[in-house]
């Protein structure tokens, strides 16, 4: 047990809520915060064990994830008429997302500290890399100060506009037998409600934009009343993906990436 913490997003002290079994061993106290409703487990001082003991051989729904949230995010950066920029996506594991982001004709790039690019190579970012959209799938749950991550990775990647996935809750705070607590994996460290992701926004300085309890936006840019209305309506957005998929059919990279690393071999 350590002491009281203070919520990375609004700065003030937070109340213990209720303790859980972490990792099967660890008795761990969760804290709530009333002003912007971050929920985060005392300081975490098992992560070291809980990502070695990863078990992703258990983890099938992996391709089908990645699939979908491709399909996501075309319509969004459509949407937001950004598609033909540069895409960087945080913890991005395998490099599948951005693999299957490139196979729609988006120039996607990938990075992860802890996982083996295996999909993307080649396709990382160098030390002046610039991005116009930052993309963080299955992340801020991970991290311990998310003001602080998307801080950094703005100031790093030049850009203040970030399309993730958390699956948010809302009140009353979730009894321990919600799923996403994760709580024998010990990974799940910070959950958020919607209303934290706006305050985390406001912070940032952007907006922050709901399309599912587990797809988010925080940017700057200012999207248009109607980009806002078919990105936040499921049947909308359904339809929209019809025509984006159509127009990027032609627009793919599958081919292009493979003479460009049929070349570098060659080159050795
Ligand atoms: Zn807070």
């Amino acid at each position: 047990m350590t002491g009281q913490p203070t919520c990375p997003v609004s700065d003030t002290p937070m109340e213990p809520v209720f303790s859980a079994t972490v990792l099967g061993t660890y008795a761990v106290t969760y804290y709530y915060c009333e002003i912007c409703g971050l929920l985060k487990t005392e300081k975490p001082y098992w992560l070291d064990e809980a990502y070695r003991e990863a078990a992703t051989d258990t983890d099938t729904g992996l391709v089908a994830r990645n699939i979908g949230n491709s399909a996501l995010l075309a319509v969004i950066l459509e949407g937001l008429s950004v598609e033909k920029g540069k895409f960087l996506d945080l913890g991005g594991g395998y490099g599948l997302l951005t693999r299957l982001m490139r196979d729609r004709g988006f120039d996607c790039y990938t990075t992860d500290r802890y996982c083996q690019n295996l999909f993307a190579k080649t396709f990382e970012p160098d030390a002046h890399f610039s991005a116009d959209v930052l993309f963080a799938f299955e992340v801020l749950e991970h991290i311990e100060d998310p003001l602080r991550f998307l801080t950094d990775a703005f100031e790093r990647y030049g850009c203040k506009t970030i399309i993730f996935s958390t699956l948010t809750f809302s009140l009353p705070i979730p009894s321990t037998d919600w799923w996403y607590y994760s709580f024998e994996g010990g990974q799940h460290i910070t959950f958020y409600q919607p209303r934290t992701l706006g305050c985390l926004a406001r912070r940032l300085g952007c907006n922050y934009h709901m399309l599912t309890a587990d797809h988010h936006i925080i940017t700057d840019i200012d999207i248009p009343g109607i980009a806002r209305l078919v990105l936040s309506n499921a049947h909308l957005r359904r339809l929209y993906s019809i025509y984006v998929g159509r127009k990027r059919n032609a627009l793919s990279k599958t081919w292009d990436d493979h003479l460009r690393m049929k070349e570098r071999l060659r080159s050795g």
